[in-house]
């Protein structure tokens, strides 16, 4: 017989769909622009090379075993994964408020993050709610759903001025109920990739402490964004600094290219080491009966990334290659579309300068789902339908053809 007759169908997820229209498209130049991966100008998925050197090193390492991690995970990834958001120097670390547990990457830190507050927080009012941004990650809403939490909008993006609604964010913060808890992107915002300034982030930081809400920060681009870890880490050691309550969950999916290896780490700043201690007790409970433990290998490779200076210095190369290959990309889209072709830039624009002014991995173009459509339909140009478009599927090959059939689409 059957034991669910009444499951619906689920839709497929609209990013994984899109990629599988790419691959079945024979178009000889086909663009994939859906997926936020890292992709080398020759269009290609990039083993970052200091992550093949800690593999070799890893591989000869007669300690290594298949023995189960502790269930918080590997001590010397924690800890050092830790030191990578807050810096060397941080007065919440060097009191022992800082807990850190492995997870399974930045997905996992948010599953287990939300988990926790669910069962732990005291939440304002007698709904349990986070705030998310408009817009986000859209499994940022799916994660805090499924665990009995609801997600409400905090106003962020301008769609006029393809920009920060930086009145409407500091708006909606002060309205929310004292304690709100607030998840807020690190750096390089998905899917926007408009971030505040370091002023506005002051700003914002003063309405937290001001309200005494909590800020749940989602940090999946660190380097990403200028290129450098310390600068893209600001906005959470500042929150840090100022004695905010968060937590952070960090991914090392885009910035050490592990994506399947699923590295990253929750770290919560707790008041006082008691405090500290008795969160880590209780994330280590759900985390037993989530998943036992975590995975080891990626742990490895980058714990060895961050301990050895070499290797270190090395992976910032790295980054730098990635960060700066999507830098040149924003540059020659702007230049193509607002020089060459003169393409009409989207209403309320006067002109493409968005496009620079973004930041990481994402771009919102302005192109409306009608343009979009198009471009996917007659161009076999793959973007997702609120015309976003990851950067890192530009190349110095396809950058014209792409700036090309925009020019189409918008005329
Ligand atoms: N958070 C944001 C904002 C993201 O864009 C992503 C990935 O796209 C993640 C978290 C999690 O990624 P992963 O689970 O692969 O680390």
């Amino acid at each position: 017989y059957a034991a669910f007759p009444n499951v619906p169908q689920a839709p497929p997820d609209s990013i994984f769909q899109l990629t599988a229209r790419y691959v079945a498209d024979k178009h000889p130049n086909k663009i994939n622009l859906g997926v936020g991966a890292y992709r080398t100008d020759e269009g290609k998925p990039w083993v970052l090379p200091t992550v093949k050197k800690a593999s070799r090193q890893l591989e000869e390492n007669p300690d290594i075993d298949h023995e189960y991690l502790p269930i918080t995970g590997l001590p010397q990834f924690t800890k050092a994964a830790q030191g990578l958001i807050f810096g060397k120097q941080n007065k919440a670390v060097d009191e022992g408020r800082v807990i850190s547990v492995q997870t399974l990457s930045g997905t996992g830190a948010n599953h287990l993050a939300a988990l926790f507050f669910a069962k732990f927080y005291e939440f304002p009012t007698d709904k349990k709610e986070i705030y998310i941004s408009n817009p986000t990650w859209a499994n940022h809403n799916a994660i805090i759903s499924n665990v009995g939490v609801t997600p409400v909008s905090y106003r962020y993006y301008n769609k006029e001025t393809i920009a920060l609604d930086f009145d409407g964010y500091l708006e909606d913060l002060q309205k929310a109920p004292e304690r709100s808890v607030i998840l807020v992107h690190g750096c390089a915002h998905n899917p926007t990739g408009v971030d505040p300034t370091a002023e506005q982030w002051d700003k914002i930081l003063d309405v937290f402490l001001q309200k005494k809400h909590y800020a749940f920060f989602d940090s999946a681009y660190q380097g990403f964004a200028t290129g450098d870890l310390d600068r893209d880490a600001g906005s959470m050691r500042k929150f840090a600094e100022k004695r905010v309550p968060m937590l952070v969950c960090q991914s090392f999916a885009k910035n050490a290219g592990l994506y399947n290896e699923r590295v990253g780490a929750l770290h919560v700043v707790a008041a006082d080491i008691k405090e500290a201690e008795r969160v880590k007790s209780q994330l280590s409970v759900l985390q037993r009966s989530e998943i036992s433990n975590p995975p080891a290998y990626g742990a490895h490779i980058v714990s060895m990334i961050l301990t050895n200076p070499e290797l270190f210095e090395s992976w910032k190369n790295d980054i730098t290659t990635m960060s700066g290959r999507i830098i040149e990309m924003r540059d020659a889209l702007f230049d193509l579309l607002n020089d060459k072709l003169k393409t009409p830039p989207p209403p309320g624009r006067k002109d493409w300068g968005h496009i620079k002014e973004q930041i990481g991995m994402f771009s919102f173009t302005g192109l409306n789902p009608d343009q979009t459509k198009k471009l996917v339909e007659e161009h076999s140009v793959y973007l997702t339908g609120n015309g976003r478009i990851s950067m890192a599927g530009l190349n110095t090959h396809n950058v014209e053809t792409f700036a090309k059939a925009v020019d189409e689409v918008v005329r």
